[in-house]
C-alpha cells in the first residue's frame, strides 16, 4: 500500500469549515488506498497571535525564554491536529493526532529554531498499520531530554518533507492556498502560467528573489534527501506543480521563472581603500546588527580606491547606516555612504542557462526598449538579478515575462 503525506497550511485549517475541508480530502485519499499522513499547521494567525500575547505578558524591551516561547508556539499546532482528528473522527473515519514528540521528531536544543536530529516514526506507522490516519503536529519537536521545540517560522512545510523522507512515503503534497509555482507572481502578471514541474534549484533561487511559497530550508531538505513533492491548492482539484531533481529535459526551457521583490534599499560604499580586510570590515558590521544583505557588488580597483554596492531590505537600511558610520574611517580616507530606498529585485530563473548563450544579453536588451534602467546587476549560474527603481517594476516584469515567452501556451518537455 502507498503511503502519502499531505500538509496543509494554516489558511487551510483557518476556520471550522475548512478543517472539515481538510477532513474529507484526507478520507478521499485513504479511500483511493493510500495510507496517510497529514501533517497540519497551526489555524492562519494563530502563531502570530501567541507571540503577541508573549508580548504583552513580557513587557516592552523583554524577551521571553526561548524554552517558553516554544511551549507557547507548540500549542497552536496541538489545537489544529485534535481539531483536524475529530472532525475526520465525526466523519466515521479513524484518525489520531501526535504532536511532534508522539511522531519521534528529535530535534537539537535550539529553541525557536531547532533542527531536526532524527526522527523515529515506528509510532506513525503503528497507526497507519492499523487503519489509521495520523494527523502530525508541523513546525514541533522534541529534544532528547524531551523539552518541546520548534523548527522556525513556516517549519510544517519542513515537518513534513523529513516526515515523507523518514516513512519513505510515495508521495508528498504540500497543500496550500495557491495552485502552484507560477512563472511569475500572477498577481503583477495576470497571464502567468502554473508550472507543472520545477528544480529544486529553480524554486531556491525563486524564494530568494521573492518567489514565497515554501519555506527555503524545506525545499533545501527535499533537495539533500531527494523528497519530490507536489505543491498544490487545498481550495480545489487543480493539479499542482512537481518540485523535483532536475531532468535533462528540463534544460530545454530557458527561463523557468520571473521573480520580483520590492521595498529593497541599495547602499553604496564609493572611496573604499583597495587592500585586505576592509570588505570584510564592512560585512562583518553589517552581519553583527544581524542584517541581511543580499546583492554585493564590488569594482575592480583601477586607481586604488573601489566602490561597494549591496542591497538589503528598506525596513534595515536606517540601522545599517547606523552601524556602518563608525567603520567608514577605518576603510579609507575619503569614504562616502550613499543610501537610496524606493529599489525592488527582479530576477529570471531556470537551469536551462547553463546552456543557452544570451540570456542577459536578451533581458538587458529588453528592459532597455521598455524604457527600465537597471541599477545592479548579479548572476548565479541559473539566475539573472537586476534592480530597478521600484515604480518600475511591473513594466520590468511584464517585458521581460512576455520576451522569455512565459505567459502563453509554450510547451514544456519536461515530464
Ligand atoms: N505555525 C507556524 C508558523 O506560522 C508554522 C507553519 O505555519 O508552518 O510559522
Ligand atoms: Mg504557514
Amino acid at each position: 500500500m502507498s503511503i502519502i503525506v499531505q500538509k496543509y497550511g494554516g489558511t487551510s485549517v483557518g476556520r471550522p469549515e475548512r478543517i472539515l475541508n481538510v477532513a474529507r480530502r484526507v478520507l478521499d485519499a485513504q479511500a483511493q488506498g493510500h495510507q496517510v499522513v497529514a501533517v497540519v499547521s497551526a489555524m492562519a494567525g494563530e502563531t502570530n497571535r501567541l507571540i503577541d500575547l508573549a508580548a504583552e505578558v513580557t513587557g516592552e524591551g523583554r524577551q521571553p525564554t526561548e524554552r517558553e516561547m516554544d511551549v507557547l508556539l507548540a500549542t497552536g499546532e496541538q489545537t489544529a491536529i485534535a481539531l483536524v482528528a475529530m472532525a475526520i473522527n465525526a466523519m466515521g473515519g479513524k484518525a489520531v493526532s501526535l504532536t511532534g514528540a508522539q511522531a519521534g521528531i528529535e530535534t537539537d536544543g535550539v529553541h525557536t529554531r531547532a533542527r531536526i536530529a532524527n526522527i523515529t516514526p515506528g509510532e506513525v506507522h503503528r497507526y497507519l498499520k492499523d487503519g489509521h490516519i495520523a494527523i502530525l503536529a508541523g513546525f514541533q519537536g522534541r529534544t532528547r531530554e524531551g523539552r518541546i521545540t520548534t523548527l522556525g517560522r513556516g517549519g510544517s512545510d519542513l515537518t513534513a518533507i523529513a516526515m515523507a523522507a523518514a516513512i519513505d512515503a510515495d508521495l508528498c503534497q504540500i497543500f496550500t492556498d495557491v495552485d502552484g509555482i507560477y512563472t511569475c507572481d500572477p498577481r503583477v502578471i495576470p497571464e502567468a502560467r502554473k508550472l507543472d514541474e520545477i528544480s529544486y534549484d529553480e524554486l531556491l533561487e525563486m524564494a530568494s528573489s521573492g518567489t514565497k511559497v515554501m519555506q527555503s530550508r524545506s525545499v533545501e531538505f527535499a533537495k539533500k534527501f531527494g523528497v519530490r513533492f507536489e505543491v498544490r491548492s487545498s481550495l480545489n482539484d487543480h493539479p499542482g506543480t512537481l518540485v523535483r531533481e532536475e531532468n535533462m529535459s528540463m534544460e530545454s526551457v530557458v527561463i523557468r521563472g520571473v521573480s520580483l521583490e520590492r521595498d529593497q534599499a541599495e547602499v553604496t560604499i564609493s572611496g573604499v581603500a583597495d587592500h585586505p580586510g576592509n570588505a570584510g570590515k564592512i560585512f562583518g558590521a553589517v552581519a553583527e546588527a544581524g542584517i541581511l544583505v543580499d546583492m554585493i557588488v564590488q569594482n575592480v580597483s583601477k586607481t586604488g580606491l573601489a566602490d561597494v554596492s549591496f542591497t538589503l531590505n528598506k525596513a534595515d537600511l536606517a540601522r545599517a547606516e547606523t552601524t556602518l558610520k563608525p567603520v567608514l574611517a577605518e576603510v579609507g580616507d575619503q569614504v562616502l555612504l550613499e543610501a537610496e530606498d524606493g529599489i525592488a529585485k527582479l530576477s529570471v530563473v531556470g537551469i536551462g542557462m547553463r546552456s543557452h548563450a544570451g540570456v542577459a544579453a536578451e533581458m538587458f536588451a529588453t528592459l532597455a526598449d521598455a524604457g527600465v534602467n537597471i541599477r545592479m546587476i548579479t548572476t548565479s549560474e541559473i539566475k539573472i538579478t537586476v534592480t530597478v527603481s521600484e515604480d518600475q517594476i511591473e513594466t520590468a516584469a511584464q517585458t521581460v515575462h512576455d520576451a522569455f515567452g512565459l505567459g502563453g501556451e509554450i510547451t514544456e518537455t519536461g515530464g
